[in-house]
């Protein structure tokens, strides 16, 4: 219901969020906005570290009310986080939330920049995170990002001067934007840049504070804020029937995979700046103090503004055309002005309020959502004039080199239809996120063209250009390629032009996991780019491994459809680890990757390629018992990692457990956040004790201590904290070397604890029963050692074990070491039970 009425109120908005490809088809009173926004020469860069981190109430009155060019700097794509939506994880996560972060700009009407930096997880402290992203190529992004958008005003969403009180990134954030600051306009600083952009000294630097910042509310509305800048952000915008307030909670709901979406708020409402430094304020009440906003700015600007002024006090809103005149003659005038800067700005701006003003409807469709290189695609052109201006389509050009010669004057609402063949040449880039085509690094983002850097998304690069003459002066208005068409359920749609290879693949599975020596058979998906796909595959494997047959012949007739072929993997005698890599071979081509398909409604239509491999792991484990009952809780992948390594495991819902159901399982696993998620579990706890008293082991995963439902998890005391151990390869010490849970079945060494991924674990007991023993000890960098990340108690025959190391995040990326652990702990206190295996031999 909630999503529905969001939809629907988005559709209200010119900057169709839900459809970002469709058409923009503005009222009146958004043209007369845009050229008040065109009539307005300054410009805020907001800065923080992850998709959802930005104060959309700032930025929304930046934009909106002041009319300010403004941009959010979000150094990452925030690849970290959770999906509530979905299943995607990592960058496929980080593209839907830089998709997210263009839709809540399209709202709020300001711009989205982005750094290489990745969001690698939670970091404690600034030190950490920009150790893992490279410093130095974080802090030359965002001297970029300064010099290409020149703000007059950067904001910092965190406080530069206190490390450790917030996500690392955050703070880093703020770390950097200072340094960057002043580097920006430091010719000697990051040389290389100055090809792209020249430098730029911003006029000054604050820090967006809040309440947030301080301990309490009211220590806030106590603290001195004489040296604060405040707006209030409450404004109502006749114009739009809005509150700035609502406009940015609906751009601040647009961060769904987040669970941001919320309810509007309206009304009076502070926000505050902190001057940091550049030119002090003398008086606190216009942040652009000293900056003349005006097109005197410009050199050769003031004849512009002297047109553009008496067009936005004179606007026509029964009829803009009217004013086309006047905007060709100040068209014309800004093509002359030397600033680059302003000059492909402000024409960027313009042509667009032209083409509103005219009631332009220039659009370019092509008959199939996606298309190969080196194949010719239909696109339907569609052309309309509705004023009684002169417009003229001189020629349409379409890439670099094909021109279709028009000469075709568009009358009053007389709309042009044709078709035209747009060949799509060999050498034609796919539409995938450019910051995925190479792999980066733990902390940073590979990219190789670095005109790309900084870029919300790929640009579009089938577009046609409209070479048109508007009363007499010559324009060119671009239009990316799209794909329009119908559902009867939904009505109008429309999703991004895409080249795609002729040919993918993937594996279903991401990790293999292989228990023993015998061979598996694993299913490889074809899908076909084109029609007639015809070609074999080949799986990369390591040497120590083997795959039978060598080759799979696969003949597609349509494009679009898929092929399953299958292999057998043989696995080596011993522990081994790598990866595989379907390989599709058409003519002399070799195409390596899988192609992911993102579709929600909020966002539009995604392709991601992605290198195509599965890791495989000979493991070398063994395991007592057979039957594992799992509890799922908030969602890791338990169930299908025990399977893997020869466990039948049942997930059972609360309802169904009781003594008679129990009996039969050897262990209970409880997924992770089990007791903040599942509300009547509580109810369940003394079967689950009973069960262990009986002989059976009982294995908890981690939960924060906000928001648990329950004061019996564990049949002794226990107290959760926030410890956590981040660092991934955090130093890992025995305190109870004989445990048994170290050393049977599987005997467990360090090196079990190497190739661990993202972190050590979360959420550690701080204090214990002394019927726990602690295992294990472990601490990140200047931290106290923490041992309560694996706490064993016997209770009656079995054992009860409360854990936060992260098996959630290693099993899914195949860490053999987290496969033994785990078997020890169920297997631990069962040395007489017959070994499941025994009974095959
Ligand atoms: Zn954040």
């Amino acid at each position: 219901m909630q999503k529905i009425l969001l939809y629907f109120i988005l559709s209200f908005l010119s900057f169709s969020i839900s459809q970002a490809q469709k058409p923009v088809t503005p009222s009146s009173s958004e043209v007369f906005e845009s050229i008040q926004k065109l009539n307005f020469l300054g410009s805020v860069l907001y800065i923080a570290a992850h998709p959802d981190d930005e104060n959309t109430r700032l930025i929304s009155y930046m934009s909106n009310h002041v009319k300010a060019r403004t941009a959010y700097l979000s150094l990452t794509r925030g690849d970290g986080g959770q999906n509530l939506i979905g299943p995607e994880i990592r960058e496929l996560l980080g593209v839907i939330r830089t998709q997210e972060l263009l839709a809540a700009r399209g709202v709020d009407g300001g711009e989205q920049l982005f750094t290489r930096a990745n969001d690698f997880g939670y970091s404690k402290d600034p030190e950490e995170t920009l150790a893992i992203w490279n410093k130095e190529a974080v802090l030359s992004d965002v001297v970029l990002a300064i010099r290409k958008f020149k703000p007059d005003i950067v904001i910092n969403r965190f406080d530069h001067r206190t490390p450790g009180t917030t996500h690392g990134h955050h703070t880093s954030s703020a770390m950097l934007s200072f340094e960057a600051f002043d580097l920006a306009n430091d010719k000697s600083a990051f040389p290389d840049l100055l090809k792209q952009a020249s430098v730029w000294q911003p006029k000054r630097l604050f820090f967006n504070t809040n309440s947030w910042f301080y301990r309490s509310q009211e220590d806030f509305d106590k603290a001195n804020k004489n040296n604060k800048l405040s707006f209030d952000i409450g404004v109502y915008y006749p114009l739009k029937g809005m509150s700035n307030n609502e406009l940015a909670s609906l751009a601040s709901s647009q961060h769904l995979c987040q669970g941001f979406g919320r309810l509007s708020q309206r009304g009076t409402q502070k926000e505050y700046l902190e001057f940091l430094k550049g030119d002090a304020l003398t008086n606190n009440d216009n942040i652009f103090e000293g900056i003349d906003t005006s097109w005197n700015r410009v050199k050769g600007g003031k004849a512009i503004g002297d047109i553009l002024y008496a067009v936005e006090n004179n606007f026509n809103f029964k009829n803009p055309s009217t004013h086309i005149p006047q905007l060709m003659e100040a068209y014309k005038l800004l093509q002359n002005i030397e600033d680059e800067h302003w000059k492909t700005q402000k024409t960027k701006e313009l042509k667009s309020i032209i083409e509103m003003c005219a009631g332009l409807y220039l659009e370019a469709s092509a008959e199939a959502q996606t298309s190969t290189p080196n194949q010719s695609i239909k696109v339907n052109i569609e052309a309309l004039n509705r004023s009684t201006q002169s417009v003229i389509i001189e020629t349409i050009k379409q890439g670099d080199e094909q021109t279709i010669s028009k000469n075709l004057e568009l009358k009053n609402n007389d709309s042009e239809k044709f078709e035209t063949t747009y060949f799509i040449s060999n050498n034609e880039a796919y539409t995938s996120p450019y910051w995925l085509n190479k792999k980066g690094t733990l902390g940073m983002y590979k990219v190789e063209n670095r005109e790309l850097i900084g870029l919300p998304e790929t640009p579009k690069n089938v577009v046609i250009d409209f070479n048109l003459k508007i009363n007499n002066v010559p324009i060119t208005i671009s239009k990316p390629v799209v794909y329009r068409y119908s559902k009867p359920d939904k009505g109008e749609l429309y999703r991004p032009f895409e080249i795609i290879p002729e040919a993918s693949a993937k594996i279903s599975e991401k990790v293999i996991i292989f228990s023993n020596d015998k061979q598996r058979d694993i299913n490889v998906i074809v899908r076909a780019g084109r029609d007639n796909l015809e070609g074999f595959v080949e799986i990369n494997h390591p040497k120590d491994w083997n795959v039978s047959p060598e080759k799979q012949k696969v003949n597609i007739v349509h494009k679009g459809e898929e092929q399953m072929v299958t292999f057998t993997i043989i696995p080596p005698k011993n522990q081994s680890e790598g990866y595989i890599n379907p390989v599709v071979h058409v003519d002399d081509k070799a195409y390596t990757k899988e192609l992911i398909e993102i579709n929600y409604e909020h966002i539009p239509f995604q392709t991601v390629l992605l290198p195509s491999e599965s890791k495989i792991v000979r493991l070398d484990i063994k395991k007592k018992g057979e039957n594992i009952a799992y509890i799922a809780g908030a969602g890791d992948v338990v169930p299908e990692s025990l399977q893997q390594i020869g466990y039948n495991v049942l997930t059972l819902n609360p309802d169904a457990i009781n003594a008679e159901t129990l009996s039969r399982f050897d262990a209970v696993v409880v997924g992770i956040r089990a007791y903040n998620v599942v509300e009547n579990l509580e109810f369940k706890q003394q079967i689950l004790f009973d069960f262990v008293a009986n002989g059976g082991n009982m294995v908890v995963q981690y939960n924060t201590s906000r928001g648990l439902n329950i004061n019996n998890m564990a049949p002794y005391p226990l107290k959760l904290s926030s410890d956590r151990v981040t660092d991934e390869n955090a130093e890992v010490r025995f305190l109870n070397p004989t445990h048994p849970i170290l050393n049977y079945p599987n005997k467990i060494t360090l090196k079990d604890f190497e190739g661990w991924t993202q972190e050590r674990g979360l959420y550690f007991p701080n204090s214990w029963d002394a019927k726990y023993t602690p295992i294990l000890s472990m601490n990140d960098k200047n931290e106290s050692p923490k041992d309560g990340s694996l706490l064993v108690a016997k209770h009656g025959k079995g054992y009860y074990i409360y854990t936060g190391l992260s098996f959630f995040r290693e099993f899914p990326e195949g860490v053999s070491g987290a496969y033994r652990l785990f078997a020890n702990m169920l297997s631990i206190g069962k040395e007489d039970l017959k070994p499941a295996s025994k009974l095959n031999n």
